[in-house]
């Protein structure tokens, strides 16, 4: 679990802010959620078999006995709390938020124990429209972010009738090799086979490779439905790739899974992944709804955005006020108030705790301010403040202490 430090948290902020300001350039709206849900929430809709709910979850007792669990991802909470709150009786809702989520995982680059998503998704929603659409603003926000290296892959798991065929046809074939299964997929084999697909061991991979794959057994309206998307998204020029042994960690998927990944951050690539849910709302005791999401890791969004070359977010002041002796810092306690009230989102650093003028204009610098405003005795008797430029070679100018904050912004400005 990491701290986020001031100037990591600059360049978390920035990139934030265009992630939020894509989603919600979709029409999505912000909900804010618990951090704490009951663990039979997770249980249910993540699925017992599975790398989560089997040995990752944060999950512990409350004074009335009752188990809890640290969210580790965000659609459960999501869809518990549109049936909790009658959000999807006979409306559809285009949701979003951002936050921590909590797996005990082995910590390693780009793999957190405390780590941040944001989460998006559409429910009431059949697609494939929607489901293109959520690729599509992927691809806005990248575009936005300045990322290269990122590709789609793509892949469909059917509907649930057909994904439950597909399911007999992958019993029967990793059956017949069991002797060569690990003890995770042999276990998995009758709970959930599918997810042996998902297998991250390398001895797992000739197997898997070999094994039948999903595309080969759509039924006509799986087919349908994935032809769409695919054609949606030609429409759109977003490029993408089948994988068709995308099948995602979680259970409750069905139809459209994919997977945003990049070759520029070693072995942890995903950076955004989701699909579709149609059977969740009513899994945990909805009305049948159908849906979509995906979620996003802040963590590795960032350092792409990083080693993509983007710019660090701004932690310096606009202005640093230097003010050596009494009356001057009384003076620019004022000239501070004026600046935040006359230019919006300007900052302003009053200097504190006294000091020479010499050791002052030391921390202006140091702080990264683009300007230091001088008041010492003489400017306070004048009326007058002196205007510093710290990053270029420009000279200190005067000025009236009433036509400060203009200067100022005028210099901001430009
Ligand atoms: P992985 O296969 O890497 O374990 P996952 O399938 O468990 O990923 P999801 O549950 O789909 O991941 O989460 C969506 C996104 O959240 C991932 O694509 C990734 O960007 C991010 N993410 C997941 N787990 C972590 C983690 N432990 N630390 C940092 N980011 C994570
Ligand atoms: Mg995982």
């Amino acid at each position: 679990m990491n701290d986020i430090l001031p100037d990591a948290a600059a360049t978390w902020r920035l990139v934030e802010d265009v992630v939020r300001g894509t989603i919600e350039s979709y029409g999505y709206r912000e909900i804010r959620l618990p951090i704490l849900e009951r663990t039979d929430v997770f249980a249910r809709a993540i699925g017992e078999v599975t790398d989560i709910v089997e040995k990752e979850m944060y999950s512990f007792k409350d004074r009335n006995d009752e188990s809890l669990t640290l969210r580790p991802e965000g659609t459960a909470g999501m869809v518990r709390a549109g049936i909790t709150n009658g959000l999807l009786h006979n409306q559809r809702q285009k949701l979003w938020t951002v936050g921590p989520m909590f797996r005990y995982e082995k910590p390693q680059k780009g793999r957190y124990r405390q780590f941040h998503q944001f989460d998006v998704e559409a429910m009431g929603y059949e697609g494939p429209d929607i489901d293109a659409e959520l690729m599509i603003l992927c691809a806005r926000l990248w575009e936005k972010l300045g990322l290269k290296r990122l590709s789609l892959e793509i892949n469909t798991l059917g509907t649930q009738d057909n994904r439950a065929k597909y399911r007999h046809e992958l019993v029967k074939y990793f059956s017949a090799v069991k002797s060569q299964l690990d003890e995770d997929s042999i276990r998995r084999l009758e709970k959930n086979p599918l997810r042996i697909l998902d297998s991250k061991n390398p001895d797992m991979q000739r197997l898997i490779a070999a094994a039948p794959v999903i595309t080969d057994h759509l039924d006509v309206e799986s087919r349908a439905h994935f032809d769409g998307l695919k054609l949606l998204l030609n429409a759109a020029d977003v490029p993408f790739t089948v994988n068709p042994r995308l099948v995602r960690g979680l259970d409750y998927y069905n139809l459209t899974v994919f997977e945003w990944i990049t070759d520029a951050l070693g072995s942890q690539g995903a950076v955004c992944a989701g699909g579709r849910y149609d059977g969740l709302v009513e899994k945990l005791g909805g009305k049948a709804t159908p849906a979509i999401g995906w979620a996003m890791g802040v963590e590795r969004l960032v350092e792409l955005y990083e080693t993509s070359g983007g710019k660090a977010g701004v932690l310096a002041p606009d202005v640093y006020i230097v003010a050596a002796g009494d009356d001057a810092f009384s003076c620019g306690i004022k000239a501070a108030e004026i600046l935040r009230d006359r230019i919006p989102e300007i900052k302003v650093e009053l200097n504190l705790g006294g000091g020479s003028f010499k050791s002052q204009l030391k921390r202006a610098d140091k702080s990264g301010a683009a300007y230091a405003v001088v008041l010492g005795e003489e400017e306070v008797a004048g009326n007058r403040a002196g205007l510093k430029p710290l990053r270029d070679r420009e000279p200190q100018v005067d000025v009236e202490f009433d036509e400060l904050a203009e200067a100022i912004a005028a210099r901001l400005r430009k």
